[in-house]
């Protein structure tokens, strides 16, 4: 989970047409929000990703649920307030199913940071307070075979990729593979790497913390500084890194 900024209310969405639909639900019970305008607006405010668990929406549940943060069957007033709504898998949304955030308040991403109640631990994300605690329980952000397991295949990725990238550039340390093919090769690779866990990619904040806290990195780094192929853009990168990833839990 990262923290999302909320984007404006669509134009589309009037005061008028809010009430109209708003009491078109109060009568009928009709998902009243799966209007083209309005999904396509969730989607880019989490780059097409759930705002929980930060997968891709088309790819685990085909599509995007409209999630209403104080659910629907009790805040009916607010099933087309903006700020109400947010992006979620499928699976999430079934989760969280009517858990009332008003009298047991979670991390609503688009609000709250949610690096200031969450922590990341063997790849389990681990509340650091009890607002976070029962964020993780409400949200079963540690979902064995959907989540961890995920998070073990990407941090197994990045474990292969970095130790390749470190192979290749101890080769070009000792004048084995010095070609400007292969000095590029070195540069582009961490940075397609680094890439993976900015905001805008699937599962960013375990990528990022896992990138960040590998022993691999820092010494891919360290190599990198001293060939002096460690360049703005790769600085940048690593601040990126730096503001998406979860500290460790100890
Ligand atoms: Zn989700």
């Amino acid at each position: 989970m990262i923290k999302l900024d909320r984007t404006p209310k669509p134009a589309e969405l009037t005061t008028e047409l809010q009430v109209a639909l708003t009491d078109e639900f109060k009568i009928t019970g009709k998902s009243v929000w799966n209007i083209d305008f309005i999904k396509k607006s969730l989607l880019s405010l989490s780059n097409d990703k759930c705002c929980y668990c930060e997968a891709n929406i088309n790819e685990e549940s085909k599509y995007l649920e409209v999630e209403h943060f104080h659910h629907k069957g009790k805040y009916k007033d607010e099933v087309l307030e903006w700020n109400n709504l947010l992006p979620s898998c499928k699976k999430c949304n079934g989760t969280k199913n009517d858990h009332d955030t008003k009298l047991e308040p979670i991390i609503d991403p688009s609000i709250i940071e949610p690096k200031k109640h969450l922590k990341y631990w063997r790849y389990r994300i681990k509340g650091t307070d009890d607002f976070g605690k029962l964020t993780v329980s409400v949200l079963n952000l540690n979902d064995q075979d959907r989540l961890v397991k995920k998070r073990y295949e990407i941090g197994n990725a990045i474990q292969i990729k970095l130790e390749q990238l470190n192979e290749i550039t101890d080769d070009f340390i000792n004048g084995i593979q010095t070609s400007t093919r292969r000095k590029n090769r070195i540069i582009n690779g961490t940075k397609d790497l680094m890439k993976e866990g900015l905001p805008n990619s699937i599962y960013s904040a375990t990528t990022a913390t896992i990138i960040l806290t590998d022993i691999e990195f820092k010494t891919l780094k360290e190599k990198l500084v001293l060939l002096k192929f460690w360049d703005e853009e790769l600085s940048q990168l690593e601040t990126d890194l730096e503001n998406t990833a979860f500290e460790l839990y100890k």
